[in-house]
């Protein structure tokens, strides 16, 4: 239970908790012996609550679950508030926005879900049902990566219409400026009324620094080519480790040293 637990792991899952290729494996046993250890493990992705059902089913988590960059919360054991907490705006209400923002810019932005199968495989690596679970969203954005040269623009458009752009490996995420990963994970702790917390946050990408801000412990995952280095850059002043192994094999080894030093205590 997340309200007994003063230590939670809260992990980004693309390209942190696994590769591009979508295997789990590596990082299997490390969250086995977590859940012994009964520290939470709280995904919190950009993936949809349908994505994250199956991986968590997969890796037998029960904890709460942030999804959509961090638009919404669910989670069983969320009884007082049924089992979610929304901190979002709908789906439709952001296209609009971003039907907005592609007209001030004379750039037309493209939805993921407006892909065709193909499209989105070749940009996602998924295929079948996989692409159905994706395109259930409800509370954020996903949008091909615009060119580098607008960036500058679509900034100013993110203020006037309050929301905030995030720009993931593959695809930017639209999100209202109330919802990120770092103010879900607040909102989880206000819910959870357990203010000492020891948050240990892992990511891979510039979307997870919400997250790794609110982290007490900031763990960046690199790829196989190197940690991201905006990300790095943005986290150039604080302290954080870079593992030392890409994806999954990185997270399993730095968890592992967490839970060795917890031990020897
Ligand atoms: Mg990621």
């Amino acid at each position: 239970m997340i309200e007994n637990s003063s230590i939670w792991v809260v992990s980004d899952v693309d390209g942190t908790l696994m590769d591009h290729s979508y295997d789990l494996t590596p990082a299997k046993e490390t969250i086995n012996t977590l859940q012994k250890l009964s520290i939470p493990v709280i995904l919190c992705t950009s993936k949809t609550a349908s994505e994250v059902r199956v991986i968590r089913k997969d890796l037998n988590l029960t904890d709460p679950y942030i999804v959509e960059n961090g638009a919404a919360i669910y989670g069983e054991s969320l009884k007082k508030v049924n089992g979610e907490i929304i901190l979002g705006k709908k789906y439709e209400y952001l296209e609009n926005i971003l039907n907005l923002i592609s007209k001030e810019i004379d750039y037309k932005l493209i939805p993921l879900n407006n892909l065709s199968d193909l499209e989105a495989t070749q940009l996602t690596g998924l295929t079948g049902n996989s692409l159905n679970l994706m395109r259930d969203r409800h509370w954020s954005m996903p949008f091909l990566n615009p060119p580098t040269l607008l960036e500058d623009r679509i900034n100013i458009c993110c203020k006037k219409f309050k929301v905030d752009i995030f720009k993931g490996n593959r695809m930017s995420h639209l999100l209202s400026n109330n919802s990120n990963k770092g103010k879900a994970i607040n909102a989880l702790k206000k819910y959870s009324n357990n203010q000492n917390i020891q948050i240990i946050g892992l990511g891979d990408s510039p979307n997870d620094l919400p997250l790794l801000l609110k982290s007490d412990i900031r763990i960046v995952i690199p790829g196989i080519n190197g940690p991201n280095l905006n990300l790095i850059d943005q986290l150039k002043d604080l302290e954080f480790i870079l593992a030392s192994e890409p994806n999954g094999y990185g997270w399993k080894n730095e968890i592992n040293k967490f839970i060795n030093k917890l031990e020897l205590i």
